[in-house]
């Protein structure tokens, strides 16, 4: 699952979800006329949606009909490109790591068990910090 842009941010391009964006998975991709996320960095936080004054941006299961085509064309814009490092531990050599983000997405998990109140905090720190680990980030 990923958020996806369509049509309405075509030639509009304002960025404003990319400064909310906590793993720096939207991007402006050399020669296209609008912003893509990326289908597998997305964490699916939901940040971006309401910041885009023109809602171009949609859960992937919520995409009107009519621009069904931008799930797609989101996916095949990364086809054959070189992502630089984001904040979801790509790698030094410009291709963004596979891992992390399963890492992410496994945490976002853990987190929405703790507020649903299915899981308690302590259970989930302790799979939290292990994932963390393996992101590179270091708690306590
Ligand atoms: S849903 Fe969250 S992670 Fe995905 S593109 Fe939007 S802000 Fe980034
Ligand atoms: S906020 Fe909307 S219009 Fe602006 S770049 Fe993002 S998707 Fe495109």
């Amino acid at each position: 699952m990923a958020f996806v842009i369509a049509e309405p941010c075509v030639d509009v391009k304002d960025t404003a979800c990319v400064k909310v964006c906590p793993v720096d998975c939207i991007y402006d991709l050399e020669g296209e006329n609008q912003l893509y996320i990326h289908p597998t960095e997305c964490i699916d936080c939901g940040a971006c949606q309401p910041e885009c004054p023109v809602q171009a941006i949609f859960p992937l299961s919520d995409v009107p009909a009519q621009w069904a085509s931008y799930i797609e064309k989101n996916a095949k814009a990364f086809e054959g490109r070189e992502i630089h490092a984001s904040a979801t531990g790509g790698g030094s050599d410009g291709v963004a790591a596979p891992a992390a983000p399963n890492e992410l997405d496994a945490i976002r998990k853990l987190l929405e068990q703790v507020s649903a109140k299915k899981l308690a905090p302590e259970a989930a720190l302790e799979q939290v910090v292990p994932a963390l680990k393996k992101l590179g980030i270091h708690v306590g």
